[in-house]
C-alpha cells in the first residue's frame, strides 16, 4: 500500500501501470472507513490488477458548514484500517491540491438533480460532480465504484459518465448494514447513544414498509412510513419518495411499469441519515 498525498504523482505512476496493460479500479471516499467503504475495495480488488483508494473531505459537496467542520476524519486510523485490505494506492490530498484554484463549474443532472437530495441540499451534487471528474482525470480508472447506500448519487454519477462520455464504467455494491439493519455510515459515529438506537427505526419501517406494500397504495405507504419515523421523538423524517430506479421521479402506484426504491432522508438530533429500499412488484 503505497500513501500518495500529490495528483501528478498518482496520475505518473497510473499511467506507468495502464502502460503496461494493468485494469485500474478506484473506489473514491471521504474517510472514516466503515464495512460499507471496506466492502467496495473488496469488490474493486477482484476485479483489477490495481486498486486506488481516495480519502478526501470534499468542501464543495458539504451546503451546510458545521456538517463541514464536524464530519470525522482520522486518516491515521483510516490508514491502519485500511492497509490490510491491500490497496495498491491510498489517495489523501490537501484541499489546495484537488482545488488550487475555486471550481466554477456548474452541471446540469436534469430530473435526477431537483429532487430529494438534490432539493434539500442544493449544491450538493454539484460538488460532488466537481470532486469525481477531478479524481476520475487524476486516477483515468477502469472500473469505479460506488454504495447503492447514497442511491442518488449512484444515479447521477452514472447519468455524468454517460453525459461527459467517459470511459469509465460504474459499478454499484450493495448496502452494508449494522446488525440492528442501520446502514452503515461515518456519520453514524456522531449520534449519541439515545440516537444511534433510535436510528434503527429508519430500516424496520423500510423493511416493513416493503411487506406492506400489496396493502396499501403508495400515498397511503408513504403516510405511513412519515407516521412511524416521526412517532419517535428523537427522529424527524425530512422525505420519503418512492421514485423509479432511474430517472428518479415520483411514482403514483404500484403497477407502473419501472423498478421502484424508497428513499429516505431522516435527522436523528442534529444528524442527517439517508437509507433506501427496493419495491419490487
Ligand atoms: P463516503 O465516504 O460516505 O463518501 O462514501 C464513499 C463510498 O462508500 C460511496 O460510494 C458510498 O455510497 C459508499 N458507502 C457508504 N456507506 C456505505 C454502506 N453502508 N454500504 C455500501 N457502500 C457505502
Amino acid at each position: 500500500m503505497r500513501v500518495i498525498r500529490h495528483k501528478k504523482e498518482l496520475h505518473e505512476l497510473l499511467g506507468l501501470l495502464r502502460s503496461k496493460g494493468d485494469k485500474i479500479g478506484f473506489v473514491p471516499t471521504m474517510g472514516t472507513f466503515h464495512e460499507g467503504h471496506l466492502s467496495l475495495l473488496r469488490c474493486c480488488r477482484k476485479e483489477n490488477n490495481i486498486s486506488v483508494v481516495s480519502i478526501f473531505v470534499n468542501p464543495t459537496q458539504f451546503n451546510d458548514k458545521n456538517d463541514f467542520k464536524n464530519y470525522p476524519r482520522d486518516l491515521n486510523k483510516d490508514l491502519q484500517v485500511i492497509e490490510p485490505e491491500n490497496p495498491d494506492f491510498v489517495f489523501c490530498p490537501e484541499t489546495d491540491e484537488m482545488y488550487p484554484e475555486p471550481d466554477k463549474r456548474v452541471f446540469d443532472f436534469g430530473k435526477l438533480g431537483n429532487v430529494m437530495e438534490g432539493e434539500f441540499r442544493p449544491g450538493h451534487f454539484n460538488g460532488v460532480a466537481q470532486i469525481v471528474t477531478k479524481l476520475f482525470d487524476i486516477v483515468m480508472p477502469n472500473n469505479a465504484y460506488f454504495g447503492e447506500k447514497d442511491f442518488q448519487q449512484l444515479a447521477i454519477i452514472t447519468f455524468m459518465v454517460r453525459s461527459l462520455n467517459l470511459p469509465i464504467n460504474i459499478v454499484s455494491c450493495p448496502i452494508i448494514r449494522e446488525t440492528d439493519g442501520l446502514a452503515m455510515s461515518s456519520r453514524n459515529q456522531l449520534l449519541n447513544p439515545e440516537e444511534r438506537k433510535s436510528a434503527a427505526l429508519i430500516f424496520q419501517t423500510l423493511s416493513k414498509a416493503v411487506n406492506l406494500q400489496k396493502q396499501h397504495k403508495i400515498n397511503e405507504l408513504i403516510n405511513w412510513v412519515f407516521e412511524q419515523i416521526d412517532s419517535n421523538p428523537l427522529l424527524k423524517v425530512e422525505y420519503f419518495k418512492i421514485v423509479d430506479s432511474i430517472e428518479l421521479q415520483p411514482v403514483n402506484n404500484w403497477e407502473a411499469q419501472c423498478n421502484k426504491v424508497g428513499c429516505i432522508a431522516v435527522k436523528a438530533g442534529k444528524i442527517r441519515l439517508i437509507d433506501n429500499i427496493r419495491f419490487n412488484s
